[in-house]
Protein backbone atom coordinates (compact mmCIF):
# COMPACT_ATOMS: atom_id res chain seq x y z
CA UNK A 1 0.00 0.00 0.00
CA UNK A 2 1.37 3.54 -1.03
CA UNK A 3 1.54 5.84 1.56
CA UNK A 4 -0.83 8.79 0.31
CA UNK A 5 0.32 12.13 1.16
CA UNK A 6 -1.46 15.61 1.02
CA UNK A 7 0.68 18.98 1.38
CA UNK A 8 -0.65 22.11 2.55
CA UNK A 9 1.42 24.69 1.22
CA UNK A 10 3.72 23.14 -1.40
CA UNK A 11 5.38 26.41 -2.76
CA UNK A 12 6.69 27.55 0.46
CA UNK A 13 10.22 26.49 1.58
CA UNK A 14 8.46 23.30 3.76
CA UNK A 15 6.51 22.42 1.07
CA UNK A 16 9.24 22.73 -1.63
CA UNK A 17 11.97 20.34 0.52
CA UNK A 18 9.23 18.10 1.19
CA UNK A 19 9.07 17.65 -2.70
CA UNK A 20 12.87 17.19 -2.40
CA UNK A 21 12.49 14.36 -0.22
CA UNK A 22 9.78 12.31 -1.94
CA UNK A 23 12.09 12.86 -5.51
CA UNK A 24 15.07 11.24 -3.71
CA UNK A 25 13.61 9.19 -1.19
CA UNK A 26 14.28 5.13 -0.92
CA UNK A 27 11.61 3.09 -2.70
CA UNK A 28 10.21 6.30 -3.75
CA UNK A 29 7.06 4.55 -5.46
CA UNK A 30 5.93 3.67 -1.90
CA UNK A 31 4.45 7.11 -1.20
CA UNK A 32 2.32 9.16 -3.34
CA UNK A 33 1.25 12.73 -3.70
CA UNK A 34 -2.38 12.87 -3.94
CA UNK A 35 -2.87 16.78 -3.25
CA UNK A 36 -0.68 19.91 -3.61
CA UNK A 37 -2.19 23.36 -2.39
CA UNK A 38 -0.61 26.28 -2.37
CA UNK A 39 -1.59 30.04 -1.94
CA UNK A 40 -1.00 32.06 -5.46
CA UNK A 41 2.70 31.13 -6.45
CA UNK A 42 1.76 29.50 -9.84
CA UNK A 43 5.25 30.07 -11.12
CA UNK A 44 6.28 27.07 -8.76
CA UNK A 45 3.09 24.84 -8.75
CA UNK A 46 2.55 24.14 -12.41
CA UNK A 47 5.59 22.33 -12.47
CA UNK A 48 4.81 20.91 -9.06
CA UNK A 49 1.80 19.90 -10.53
CA UNK A 50 3.07 18.31 -13.72
CA UNK A 51 6.10 16.26 -11.89
CA UNK A 52 3.86 15.02 -8.97
CA UNK A 53 0.76 14.35 -11.08
CA UNK A 54 -1.93 15.10 -7.93
CA UNK A 55 -4.88 13.65 -7.59
CA UNK A 56 -6.59 16.96 -6.47
CA UNK A 57 -5.17 20.51 -6.15
CA UNK A 58 -6.32 23.49 -4.60
CA UNK A 59 -5.45 27.17 -4.69
CA UNK A 60 -6.30 29.85 -2.25
CA UNK A 61 -6.40 32.81 -4.53
CA UNK A 62 -9.07 33.24 -7.09
CA UNK A 63 -7.42 34.89 -9.97
CA UNK A 64 -4.59 32.10 -9.63
CA UNK A 65 -7.69 29.44 -9.74
CA UNK A 66 -9.27 30.75 -12.74
CA UNK A 67 -5.98 30.65 -14.88
CA UNK A 68 -4.96 27.08 -13.07
CA UNK A 69 -8.30 26.02 -14.26
CA UNK A 70 -7.55 27.16 -17.54
CA UNK A 71 -3.89 25.35 -17.55
CA UNK A 72 -5.27 21.77 -16.32
CA UNK A 73 -8.76 21.94 -17.76
CA UNK A 74 -9.25 17.76 -16.65
CA UNK A 75 -8.14 18.08 -13.14
CA UNK A 76 -9.72 18.56 -9.65
CA UNK A 77 -8.82 22.38 -8.74
CA UNK A 78 -10.80 23.64 -5.94
CA UNK A 79 -10.57 27.52 -4.36
CA UNK A 80 -11.65 28.69 -1.45
CA UNK A 81 -11.38 28.15 2.69
CA UNK A 82 -14.41 26.03 2.95
CA UNK A 83 -12.93 23.57 0.13
CA UNK A 84 -9.84 23.62 1.65
CA UNK A 85 -11.20 21.32 4.18
CA UNK A 86 -12.51 18.88 1.97
CA UNK A 87 -9.89 18.81 0.37
CA UNK A 88 -7.36 18.26 3.35
CA UNK A 89 -9.59 14.73 3.88
CA UNK A 90 -9.81 13.24 0.95
CA UNK A 91 -8.17 9.83 0.76
CA UNK A 92 -4.99 10.99 2.22
CA UNK A 93 -3.01 9.22 5.04
CA UNK A 94 -0.98 12.03 6.08
CA UNK A 95 -1.58 16.30 5.73
CA UNK A 96 1.40 17.78 5.87
CA UNK A 97 0.54 21.15 6.83
CA UNK A 98 3.48 23.88 6.03
CA UNK A 99 1.44 26.70 5.25
CA UNK A 100 2.04 30.23 7.23
CA UNK A 101 -0.49 31.51 9.64
CA UNK A 102 -3.77 30.79 10.49
CA UNK A 103 -5.47 29.23 7.92
CA UNK A 104 -4.21 25.37 8.00
CA UNK A 105 -5.69 24.89 11.81
CA UNK A 106 -9.25 23.82 10.50
CA UNK A 107 -8.44 21.47 8.38
CA UNK A 108 -5.61 20.17 10.55
CA UNK A 109 -9.06 19.44 12.90
CA UNK A 110 -10.84 18.15 10.02
CA UNK A 111 -7.97 15.76 9.09
CA UNK A 112 -7.85 14.20 13.06
CA UNK A 113 -11.15 13.97 13.01
CA UNK A 114 -11.17 11.51 9.92
CA UNK A 115 -8.25 9.25 11.65
CA UNK A 116 -5.50 11.27 9.02
CA UNK A 117 -2.20 11.43 10.77
CA UNK A 118 -0.46 14.81 10.80
CA UNK A 119 3.18 16.06 9.53
CA UNK A 120 3.26 19.33 11.50
CA UNK A 121 5.33 22.25 10.24
CA UNK A 122 2.99 24.88 10.81
CA UNK A 123 3.36 25.61 14.57
CA UNK A 124 0.62 28.23 15.02
CA UNK A 125 -1.71 25.00 15.16
CA UNK A 126 -0.39 24.28 18.47
CA UNK A 127 0.39 27.40 19.87
CA UNK A 128 -3.30 28.62 19.10
CA UNK A 129 -5.23 25.26 20.06
CA UNK A 130 -2.69 23.02 21.48
CA UNK A 131 -5.03 21.42 23.62
CA UNK A 132 -7.97 21.11 21.68
CA UNK A 133 -5.98 19.53 18.98
CA UNK A 134 -3.86 17.24 21.15
CA UNK A 135 -6.75 15.95 22.40
CA UNK A 136 -8.69 15.28 19.31
CA UNK A 137 -5.75 13.77 18.71
CA UNK A 138 -5.74 11.65 21.50
CA UNK A 139 -9.06 10.32 21.53
CA UNK A 140 -9.02 9.39 17.75
CA UNK A 141 -5.34 7.75 18.07
CA UNK A 142 -3.30 10.11 15.09
CA UNK A 143 0.07 10.77 15.30
CA UNK A 144 0.99 14.65 15.36
CA UNK A 145 4.40 14.47 13.74
CA UNK A 146 6.62 17.45 13.99
CA UNK A 147 8.39 18.74 11.25
CA UNK A 148 10.54 21.56 13.09
CA UNK A 149 14.05 20.23 13.56
CA UNK A 150 13.94 20.63 17.33
CA UNK A 151 10.86 18.86 17.96
CA UNK A 152 11.44 16.41 15.45
CA UNK A 153 14.99 16.22 17.20
CA UNK A 154 13.13 15.76 20.60
CA UNK A 155 10.86 12.71 18.80
CA UNK A 156 14.05 10.78 17.08
CA UNK A 157 15.72 11.07 20.59
CA UNK A 158 13.14 9.83 22.62
CA UNK A 159 12.11 6.97 20.22
CA UNK A 160 8.25 8.37 20.75
CA UNK A 161 7.90 7.50 24.08
CA UNK A 162 7.63 10.95 25.91
CA UNK A 163 6.78 9.55 29.62
CA UNK A 164 10.15 8.95 30.54
CA UNK A 165 11.44 12.15 29.50
CA UNK A 166 12.23 14.78 32.33
CA UNK A 167 13.17 17.93 30.70
CA UNK A 168 13.61 19.12 27.27
CA UNK A 169 16.82 21.02 26.36
CA UNK A 170 15.40 22.84 23.20
CA UNK A 171 18.18 24.85 21.13
CA UNK A 172 18.34 27.88 19.41
CA UNK A 173 20.69 29.58 17.34
CA UNK A 174 20.16 32.65 18.58
CA UNK A 175 19.33 34.57 15.37
CA UNK A 176 21.23 37.35 13.80
CA UNK A 177 20.90 40.01 16.63
CA UNK A 178 22.69 36.97 19.27
CA UNK A 179 25.90 39.13 19.78
CA UNK A 180 24.37 42.66 19.51
CA UNK A 181 23.09 45.21 21.85
CA UNK A 182 19.74 45.95 23.15
CA UNK A 183 19.99 49.51 21.42
CA UNK A 184 21.19 47.87 18.54
CA UNK A 185 18.11 45.72 18.15
CA UNK A 186 16.09 48.43 18.66
CA UNK A 187 17.66 50.23 15.46
CA UNK A 188 17.75 47.36 13.41
CA UNK A 189 16.00 47.24 9.85
CA UNK A 190 14.02 43.61 8.42
CA UNK A 191 17.18 43.26 6.35
CA UNK A 192 19.13 43.10 8.91
CA UNK A 193 17.20 40.79 10.64
CA UNK A 194 16.23 38.77 7.55
CA UNK A 195 20.01 37.75 8.05
CA UNK A 196 19.82 34.62 9.29
CA UNK A 197 23.13 32.54 10.17
CA UNK A 198 22.09 28.86 9.88
CA UNK A 199 18.60 28.38 8.36
CA UNK A 200 17.07 29.60 5.05
CA UNK A 201 13.32 30.18 5.34
CA UNK A 202 10.36 32.14 4.96
CA UNK A 203 10.44 35.73 5.91
CA UNK A 204 7.89 35.71 8.83
CA UNK A 205 9.87 32.63 10.79
CA UNK A 206 13.49 34.06 9.86
CA UNK A 207 12.35 37.95 11.61
CA UNK A 208 10.62 35.77 14.52
CA UNK A 209 14.19 33.95 15.08
CA UNK A 210 16.07 37.61 15.24
CA UNK A 211 13.44 38.08 18.12
CA UNK A 212 13.32 34.78 19.93
CA UNK A 213 9.40 34.91 19.51
CA UNK A 214 10.17 31.81 17.12
CA UNK A 215 11.85 29.70 19.96
CA UNK A 216 8.86 30.92 22.34
CA UNK A 217 6.18 29.55 19.98
CA UNK A 218 8.72 26.09 19.99
CA UNK A 219 8.41 25.94 23.74
CA UNK A 220 4.61 26.41 23.54
CA UNK A 221 4.80 23.80 20.69
CA UNK A 222 7.00 21.45 22.32
CA UNK A 223 4.94 21.63 25.26
CA UNK A 224 1.85 20.29 23.72
CA UNK A 225 3.32 17.55 21.37
CA UNK A 226 5.11 16.11 24.58
CA UNK A 227 2.95 16.85 27.30
CA UNK A 228 5.35 18.20 29.43
CA UNK A 229 5.24 21.54 31.91
CA UNK A 230 6.93 24.49 30.95
CA UNK A 231 9.22 24.66 34.03
CA UNK A 232 10.93 21.72 32.67
CA UNK A 233 11.46 23.11 29.01
CA UNK A 234 15.06 24.66 28.27
CA UNK A 235 16.33 26.92 26.01
CA UNK A 236 19.43 26.51 25.54
CA UNK A 237 21.27 28.78 22.98
CA UNK A 238 23.57 27.13 20.28
CA UNK A 239 25.00 29.44 17.72
CA UNK A 240 26.42 26.14 15.67
CA UNK A 241 22.94 24.62 15.35
CA UNK A 242 24.45 20.76 15.03
CA UNK A 243 22.62 19.82 18.61
CA UNK A 244 19.03 20.43 17.03
CA UNK A 245 17.69 19.55 20.63
CA UNK A 246 17.98 17.12 23.74
CA UNK A 247 16.21 15.65 25.92
CA UNK A 248 16.87 14.50 29.62
CA UNK A 249 15.56 11.41 30.67
CA UNK A 250 13.93 10.81 34.40
CA UNK A 251 17.30 8.60 35.29
CA UNK A 252 19.44 11.89 34.01
CA UNK A 253 20.71 10.36 30.72
CA UNK A 254 20.84 13.02 28.40
CA UNK A 255 20.23 12.02 24.63
CA UNK A 256 20.49 14.70 21.91
CA UNK A 257 20.06 14.38 17.64
CA UNK A 258 22.62 15.95 16.56
CA UNK A 259 24.04 16.48 12.86
CA UNK A 260 24.22 19.11 10.44
CA UNK A 261 21.65 21.55 9.74
CA UNK A 262 19.12 20.35 6.87
CA UNK A 263 15.02 20.07 6.67
CA UNK A 264 15.39 17.23 4.71
CA UNK A 265 16.14 14.97 7.69
CA UNK A 266 12.57 16.20 9.76
CA UNK A 267 10.58 15.82 6.70
CA UNK A 268 11.84 12.55 5.56
CA UNK A 269 11.23 11.32 9.34
CA UNK A 270 7.72 12.59 10.09
CA UNK A 271 6.70 10.73 6.96
CA UNK A 272 8.56 7.39 7.40
CA UNK A 273 8.05 7.23 11.23
CA UNK A 274 8.61 5.29 12.91
CA UNK A 275 11.71 3.70 9.94
CA UNK A 276 14.23 5.56 8.64
CA UNK A 277 14.88 5.58 4.81
CA UNK A 278 18.10 6.59 3.12
CA UNK A 279 17.27 9.89 1.22
CA UNK A 280 19.12 13.17 0.57
CA UNK A 281 21.92 13.04 2.39
CA UNK A 282 24.46 16.19 3.29
CA UNK A 283 28.09 15.51 3.60
CA UNK A 284 29.02 13.28 6.43
CA UNK A 285 28.72 14.86 9.91
CA UNK A 286 32.54 15.52 11.63
CA UNK A 287 32.66 16.60 15.04
CA UNK A 288 35.82 18.33 13.87
CA UNK A 289 34.60 21.34 11.97
CA UNK A 290 33.39 23.04 14.34
CA UNK A 291 33.46 24.27 18.03
CA UNK A 292 29.92 23.57 20.06
CA UNK A 293 29.20 26.32 21.97
CA UNK A 294 26.37 27.01 24.76
CA UNK A 295 24.91 29.44 26.42
CA UNK A 296 21.42 30.39 28.08
CA UNK A 297 19.39 33.21 26.85
CA UNK A 298 19.65 36.50 27.68
CA UNK A 299 15.63 37.95 28.23
CA UNK A 300 16.16 41.73 28.88
CA UNK A 301 17.67 41.29 25.32
CA UNK A 302 14.87 38.99 24.31
CA UNK A 303 12.02 39.88 26.08
CA UNK A 304 9.68 38.04 23.39
CA UNK A 305 10.90 34.66 24.50
CA UNK A 306 10.22 35.50 28.55
CA UNK A 307 6.64 36.87 27.32
CA UNK A 308 5.97 33.80 25.27
CA UNK A 309 6.43 31.24 28.11
CA UNK A 310 4.39 33.71 30.41
CA UNK A 311 1.73 33.22 28.02
CA UNK A 312 2.01 29.62 27.51
CA UNK A 313 2.21 29.16 31.39
CA UNK A 314 -1.54 31.18 30.91
CA UNK A 315 -2.73 29.29 28.75
CA UNK A 316 -6.31 29.92 27.42
CA UNK A 317 -6.41 32.45 25.20
CA UNK A 318 -3.34 33.52 25.59
CA UNK A 319 -0.84 31.81 23.36
CA UNK A 320 -3.51 32.46 20.36
CA UNK A 321 -3.20 36.45 20.95
CA UNK A 322 0.85 36.04 21.45
CA UNK A 323 0.72 34.73 18.14
CA UNK A 324 -1.86 36.83 16.27
CA UNK A 325 -0.49 39.84 17.61
CA UNK A 326 3.36 38.63 16.87
CA UNK A 327 2.27 37.82 13.25
CA UNK A 328 0.57 40.96 12.40
CA UNK A 329 3.43 42.86 14.58
CA UNK A 330 6.35 40.90 12.52
CA UNK A 331 4.38 42.15 8.81
CA UNK A 332 4.58 46.00 10.18
CA UNK A 333 8.76 45.44 10.93
CA UNK A 334 9.53 43.98 7.37
CA UNK A 335 7.18 46.95 5.85
CA UNK A 336 9.44 49.34 7.97
CA UNK A 337 6.65 50.68 9.98
CA UNK A 338 7.81 49.90 12.87
CA UNK A 339 11.12 48.46 14.77
CA UNK A 340 11.55 45.74 16.58
CA UNK A 341 10.78 47.40 20.10
CA UNK A 342 7.60 47.97 18.25
CA UNK A 343 6.59 44.29 17.77
CA UNK A 344 7.46 43.64 21.39
CA UNK A 345 5.10 46.74 22.76
CA UNK A 346 2.17 45.37 20.47
CA UNK A 347 2.35 41.68 21.94
CA UNK A 348 3.10 42.50 25.09
CA UNK A 349 0.38 45.53 25.09
CA UNK A 350 -2.37 42.79 22.97
CA UNK A 351 -1.73 40.13 26.20
CA UNK A 352 -2.63 42.56 28.74
CA UNK A 353 -5.37 43.90 27.02
CA UNK A 354 -7.00 40.37 26.13
CA UNK A 355 -9.81 38.64 28.63
CA UNK A 356 -9.15 35.46 30.26
CA UNK A 357 -11.42 32.76 29.16
CA UNK A 358 -10.94 29.38 30.64
CA UNK A 359 -10.94 26.47 28.32
CA UNK A 360 -11.97 28.24 25.80
CA UNK A 361 -13.76 26.80 22.59
CA UNK A 362 -12.31 26.91 19.04
CA UNK A 363 -15.01 30.14 18.66
CA UNK A 364 -13.17 31.65 21.89
CA UNK A 365 -9.83 31.45 20.20
CA UNK A 366 -10.43 32.17 16.74
CA UNK A 367 -12.29 35.34 18.21
CA UNK A 368 -9.06 36.20 20.16
CA UNK A 369 -7.15 36.05 17.49
CA UNK A 370 -9.33 38.30 15.33
CA UNK A 371 -9.18 41.26 18.63
CA UNK A 372 -5.07 40.60 19.06
CA UNK A 373 -4.81 41.55 15.17
CA UNK A 374 -6.92 44.17 15.37
CA UNK A 375 -5.69 45.86 18.07
CA UNK A 376 -1.90 45.14 16.36
CA UNK A 377 -3.09 46.67 13.14
CA UNK A 378 -4.46 49.49 15.20
CA UNK A 379 -1.41 50.07 17.32
CA UNK A 380 1.37 52.82 16.42
MN1 LIG B 1 12.45 25.19 14.58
Amino acid sequence: MKKRITILGSTGSIGTQTLEVLENIENKEDFTVVGLCCNSNLEKFIPQIKKFNPKKVHINDFEAYKKLKKEFPKLEISTGVDDLIEFSTNNTDILLTATTGTIALKPTLAAINKNIDIALANKETLVMAGDIVMKNAKEKGVKILPVDSEHSAILQSSGGDFHLIDNILITASGGPFLNKTTKEIEQAKAIDALKHPNWNMGKKITIDSSTLMNKGLEVIEAHHLFNIPYNKIKVVIHPESIIHSAIEMVDGSVIAQIGNPSMHIPIQYALTYPNRKKGIKSNSFSFFDKNLTFSPPDYEKFPCLKIAYEAGLKGGIYPAVLNAANEVAVYKFLDGKINIKGIIDIVEKALNKAIEIKNPTLEDIFEADKIAREFAKNYN
